[in-house]
């Protein structure tokens, strides 16, 4: 049996993968409409907003795509922050749409701070849009966005978030932290397969997407939104039909557990694995607690060893991901369906196996950490 661990795609729940194989249906028809609605409603109580989201067929990459096409002018300033590969491609869009890129770089593992958004907005005070990554899946890091977001004055530049490996998995709260365009996918923290992408936009990004030109026709957004509202919500094109009877199931799974219960859950998780980990004396990626990610472990292994590692966990039944050129962690485990105490058990115990097989000296008693941190954590809501 595998064991998949990758930050996307991620292990999905039965019922999702079985609610994939539910019968074909017109997109033109009731219960079409019916599931729309459904689905609306449900990543409308996970985001605490009003307003619609857009599925689009697509990645989280199409999401970052369809958030520049809608909302970022040719030959604009926009502030792109990056942390790694993620922020570098979002920065990439933006710069193909045309706009010119003031580049702020987290150093190789870190995230920003306020004094790093304030700086950058005053420097720049003609900036159009900013852009940022709540959780930058290859080097681990998760930016304090609530905290970040509050320097950003009302009538400040639109903020675009890359919220891809975060909704879901995190709180993530675009209405009431001043989100106006976020993106995300099927595929991570919502549990599903891959195939959509996820789009969710404030009422001023709306206004602005109402005046900008979208060259491009698939991703007109504001086309997506008025089928969406009709007395009966359809798309403009055919939707890929499984993947949304699979997202609905998924959703409905994280509802029945609670989403605040299940940050916690993801959390808890992830703090007892890397407590394990640096009881080993394996070395966490990111230095700075308060940038960790709650829902991914991001290792530092010496680079000889770090493919070989990935191989012996894959050996024995273990798929995590590799690192992603050189600001990256050598080693990316994911948790974002948690398996509980024993599934802890199962990655330390077979991380450990793997470090011994690559010549690694690491140390046991790393059970009877995870443990305290298992139990210090709790599954208390966050
Ligand atoms: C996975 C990921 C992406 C890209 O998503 P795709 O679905 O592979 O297109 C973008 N940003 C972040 C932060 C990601 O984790």
């Amino acid at each position: 049996m595998q064991h998949l661990y990758t930050p996307g795609p991620v292990d999905v729940p039965l019922s999702s993968r079985l609610a994939g194989a539910g019968p074909m249906i017109s997109h033109r028809g009731e219960e079409w409409s019916q599931l729309l609605e459904e689905i609306g409603n449900r990543l409308g109580s996970l985001l605490e907003a009003e307003g619609p989201v857009i599925l689009l067929p697509g990645s989280g990459t199409g999401a970052l795509e369809a958030l520049t096409a809608n909302l970022v002018t040719p030959g604009s300033e926009v502030i792109s922050f990056s942390c790694g590969t993620f922020g570098d491609r979002f920065r990439e869009i933006v710069s193909r749409r045309g706009a010119r890129i003031v580049a702020v770089d987290a150093p190789r593992g870190g995230g920003f701070t306020r004094e790093e958004i304030r700086d950058a907005l005053k420097s720049h005070p003609r900036a159009e849009a900013i852009l940022l990554t709540h959780n930058e899946t290859s080097t681990g890091v998760a930016n304090p966005l609530e905290e970040l977001l509050s320097e950003i004055p009302a009538e400040g530049p639109l903020v675009l978030v890359d919220a891809v490996s975060s909704l879901g998995a995190m709180p993530c709260y675009p209405m009431e932290w001043s989100i106006d365009g976020l993106a995300s996918c099927s595929q991570k923290g919502l549990l599903a397969p891959p195939g959509l992408s996820v789009v969710y936009l404030s009422e001023r990004a709306w206004e602005k997407a109402g005046r900008t030109i979208c060259t491009s026709y698939f991703f007109d957004l504001p086309l997506h939104r008025k089928l969406l509202q009709k007395r009966r919500p359809q798309n403009p094109f055919t939707p890929p039909v499984s993947t949304f009877y699979s997202l609905a199931a998924s959703l409905r799974y994280l509802e029945d557990y609670g989403y605040r219960s299940w940050f916690a859950r993801t959390r808890r998780s992830a703090r007892s694995f890397e407590a394990a980990c640096e009881q080993m004396g394996l070395k966490l990626f990111i230095r700075e607690e308060g940038f960790r990610s709650p829902v991914m472990t991001a290792l530092e292994i010496p680079s000889e060893k770090g493919g070989h590692m990935k191989q012996a966990l894959e050996e024995i039944g273990i798929t995590v991901a590799q690192g992603q050129g050189n600001n990256s962690a050598t080693l990316r485990i994911a948790h974002y369906n948690p398996g509980g105490w024993p599934e802890i058990c199962l990655l330390a115990g077979g991380v450990f196996g793997a470090a011994k097989r690559c010549g690694l000296d690491v140390k046991d008693g790393f059970l009877e950490k995870a443990w305290d941190i298992w139990n210090s954590e709790g599954d208390g809501t966050c």
